[in-house]
């Protein structure tokens, strides 16, 4: 835990997206937006409603109903990357590829506790009402060549170890589910629960605990940790709070904490619009997700209300920043995958393309925990983080509470990030290993 310097930190902004996601705006009314004014005072203020900061807030307002809780974002709730990621709430970690992924039975035992954990009180909030097209299906990791069949295989042995149920499907089954002639063969996982992630971010803030305050559109510009408050500064407004739980991804290094630890990558998605009657009887019978056998090839969603959804392509985002033309980019490779799997369909395009955060670390090191005198903060999860990320909100908010449990002790062993290169390499490394890794993907893409 770092000693507090009570010296005033410029805190440097997040990026303001190039373009809306399909999901916020295919996600029903905007919430009322109500931007900090003022100086106020409050018990616990959470900093970045996403996963994390989202459910840090209601959990941390549900064990402390008498304390003033404040929920502000630089956004708006539900367009940031978790509103904008393809709303897969994974229980097991899948990447198949990753080298100690078989051996690894107690680290994938433990991510599993974490993250179901995350499902479920994702789960509580949606039996208490918010909507947001929960469809506990599973995951299709669906391979397109010999090559994904043998990564499959490779993810089936962890299974077993772990003694984790699942079903082969051939190339009929796959069409049957899709529509598509392109896939080989699945590995149908039944863990995982599809939903709309736009909808549910915002479904879940309007159902927040009453003693929550939720200010979007709240850049927080400047702090200084100390006693007996901490001061932040808003662009209109002073913030001074008892406790603080940071939760702003990779933007947590601003905030002074494990400084340039966090690597900023981007991916991007694609979303048509509405398909017809007509247009859907090629497309399968019914709503899918399908995760691709190799890690760089293409996930694909046919999604609740009826629309076909691609993401792929992973890229360095210098400065935490993507423009319009990397997102155009980008669609071009959606629009691949798209002909490559619906070819009577793919004339149609796509409505909205967008790009969203992913802060990744050199060592696949995380930041969880108390990192000063009633300063909590977690960010950088390397990818995954919709049930992972509620999981360490939740958890977190626990913690600055004083309680303890299994996922807390879980989480407190997890390695710190390590300080990455220097950007000029980092970014190099990126673009070297994802360019290889796509162009290696094929067909998977
Ligand atoms: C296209 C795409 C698809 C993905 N698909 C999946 C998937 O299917 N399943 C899965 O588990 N994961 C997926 N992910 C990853 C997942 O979206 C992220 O892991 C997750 O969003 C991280 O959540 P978070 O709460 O840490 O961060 P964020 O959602 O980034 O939230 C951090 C918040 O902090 C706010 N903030 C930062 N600095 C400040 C400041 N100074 N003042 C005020 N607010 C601030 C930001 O505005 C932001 O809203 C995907 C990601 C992308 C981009």
């Amino acid at each position: 835990m770092a000693s507090l310097s009570n010296k005033r930190i410029d805190v440097t902004p997040p990026q303001v997206e190039p373009t809306d996601s399909g999901w916020y705006l295919a996600s029903g009314p905007d919430l009322p937006l109500n931007p900090l004014y003022g100086n106020v005072t409050c018990e616990c203020l959470v900093i970045g409603a996403g996963w994390m900061g989202l459910h840090a807030a209601r959990r941390y307002a549900e064990l402390n109903p008498q304390a003033q809780v404040l929920l502000v974002d630089a956004g708006r709730i539900g367009n940031n990357a978790s509103g904008r990621c393809m709303g897969f709430a994974i229980d097991l970690a899948h990447n198949p590829r990753k080298r100690d992924f078989v051996e690894d039975l107690k680290g994938n035992q433990e991510e599993l506790h974490v993250n179901l954990e995350g499902t479920n009180y994702l789960k509580s909030a949606v039996e208490a009402g918010v909507d947001c097209d929960w469809d506990p299906q599973g995951k299709y990791h669906s391979a397109a060549t010999a090559a994904g069949v043998d990564d499959l295989v490779q993810f089936s042995k962890a299974l077993d170890l772990m003694g984790q149920k699942y079903s082969w499907i051939e190339a009929d089954g796959m069409r049957e589910l899709t529509g598509s002639r392109h896939y080989i063969k699945a590995l149908h996982h039944p863990g995982t629960v599809l939903i709309q992630p736009a909808k549910y971010l915002k479904n879940a803030a309007r159902m927040l605990p009453k003693n929550v305050k939720v200010h979007e559109n709240t850049i927080v510009r400047s702090a200084r940790f100390g006693k007996p408050h901490h001061v932040f500064e808003t662009q209109n407004g002073v913030i001074h709070a008892k406790k603080v739980i940071i939760c702003a991804s990779g933007y947590l290094n601003n905030f002074g904490f494990y400084k340039n630890s966090a690597i900023p990558v981007y991916t991007f998605a694609s979303m048509t619009r509405v398909l017809t009657d007509k247009e859907l009887a090629k497309c399968g019978e019914g709503p899918f997700g399908l995760i691709p056998a190799n890690s760089f090839g293409t996930t694909v969603r046919r999604t609740n209300d009826n629309r076909l959804f691609f993401r792929n392509v992973y890229s360095y985002a210098k400065k935490y920043k993507t423009t319009v033309e990397d997102v155009a980019q980008a669609s071009v490779h959606q629009q691949v995958s798209f002909e490559r799997r619906y070819p009577e369909l793919a004339s149609m395009g796509f409505v909205s393309s967008w790009g969203g955060l992913l802060t990744l670390s050199q060592n696949g090191g995380m930041i969880w925990g108390e990192l000063g005198e009633n300063v909590y903060g977690t960010g950088i999860c390397n990818g995954t983080g919709v049930s992972r990320g509620t999981g360490f909100g939740k958890a977190l908010a626990e913690l600055a509470s004083g309680l303890n449990s299994t996922t807390i002790e879980i989480l407190k062993r997890r390695k710190a990030p390590s300080r990455a290169y220097p950007e000029i390499i980092t970014s190099l490394g990126v673009k070297y290993v994802t360019g290889r890794r796509f162009k290696e993907a094929g067909q998977e893409i």
